[in-house]
């Protein structure tokens, strides 16, 4: 099979690409994996996307979805498992090979766990990936933060602004993050610090409370509205390390356009490096790699 744009994911990056791609009259495949639409499918409210008050991501990504359809874009329920980006060609898991002119890579990432049993029934309902994403659902509420590196501390110090207080609970006293972040931390008289592991996740319909160990074995219970785990992020980018730029974060290295460091070759959305993982962000990436 040949294309002019193949894209690989159909995320709000992989998607928005798909509609200027195909809109610009090129043939246009999209490799969507078990099923278009990506992380937004599971946030059930988003309130920051521009156009909509408040939507779920399931009918959100469908309307995208039926947009890359309608422009003629041919989106494929096939995941991509080998791809020799300098030949331009990509294999998909029912053997098909595909040979494109430009690929873009929208694969995504996926934010990291705490593992704890709970865990997925509470997403959306207390547990959050994201303070931009969900901090406004929380205000004026007792919430905490997962982590001690930059992201964690970031949150912690957005949610101070919404939230009445912030619990910032790390494993160890010292954080990883930068130390002017650090220190801002250390002086918001908002954030409280905690130190040890989140053991157990309690509630009924929503999350109403955590139990905390600390590293003398310690276990203390702490009442929240909102748990912001801020553990780490982790590209998608299996299909294509080894064959292009990375940062030291694993994230795809690209130009203003969106292209990578090999010709031909474009990431879009959460990775590629970027200072903001988001619906829109992703959104916008797609638009400007297809063009
Ligand atoms: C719980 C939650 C809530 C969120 N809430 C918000 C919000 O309120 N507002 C907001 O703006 N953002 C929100 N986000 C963030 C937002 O969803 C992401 O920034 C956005 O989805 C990134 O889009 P993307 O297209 O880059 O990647 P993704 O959405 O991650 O999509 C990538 C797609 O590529 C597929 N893929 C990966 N590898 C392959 C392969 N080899 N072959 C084929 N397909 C592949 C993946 O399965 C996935 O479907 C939220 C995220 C989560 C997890």
């Amino acid at each position: 099979m040949e294309c002019n744009t193949l894209i690989i994911g159909a995320g709000p990056a992989g998607l928005t690409a798909a509609i200027y791609s195909a809109r610009a009259g090129k043939k246009t495949v999209v490799l969507a994996g078990a099923a278009p639409g990506g992380q937004a499918l599971e946030t059930f409210e988003i309130e920051n996307y521009p156009g909509f008050k408040s939507v779920d991501g399931v009918t959100l990504m469908a309307s995208m979805t039926e947009q890359a359809s309608a422009a003629g874009a041919e989106i494929l329920y096939e995941r991509a498992v080998k791809a020799d980006l300098s030949l331009k060609s990509v294999s998909t898991d029912t053997e098909k090979i595909i040979k494109a002119e430009k690929i873009i890579i929208a694969t995504g990432a996926k934010h990291r766990k705490l593992s704890l049993p709970g865990e997925e029934n509470f997403i959306g309902k207390g547990v959050s990936f994201c303070a931009v994403c969900d901090g406004g659902f929380f205000r004026k509420k007792h919430v905490a933060v997962v982590g001690g590196g930059d992201s964690a501390l970031t949150e912690a110090l957005y949610l101070s602004g919404i939230c009445d207080s912030v619990t910032l609970i790390h494993r160890r006293e010292e954080y990883r993050a930068a130390k002017a972040l650090a220190d801002k931390v250390l002086s918001e008289p908002k954030i409280r610090r905690v130190t040890g592991n989140v053991t157990k996740l309690i509630g009924k319909d929503r999350l109403e409370r955590i139990e905390v160990l600390s590293a003398s074995g310690d276990v203390s219970s702490i009442d929240i509205s909102g748990l912001f785990v801020a553990i780490g992020t982790d590209p998608d980018t299996q299909l294509v390390a080894g064959q292009l730029e990375l940062d030291e974060g694993g994230y795809i290295v690209t130009d203003a356009l969106m292209e990578t460091s090999v010709k031909g070759v474009f990431a879009a959305g959460d990775v590629r490096a970027t200072p903001l993982r988001q619906i829109v962000t992703a959104c916008a990436d797609g638009a400007i790699a297809a063009k």
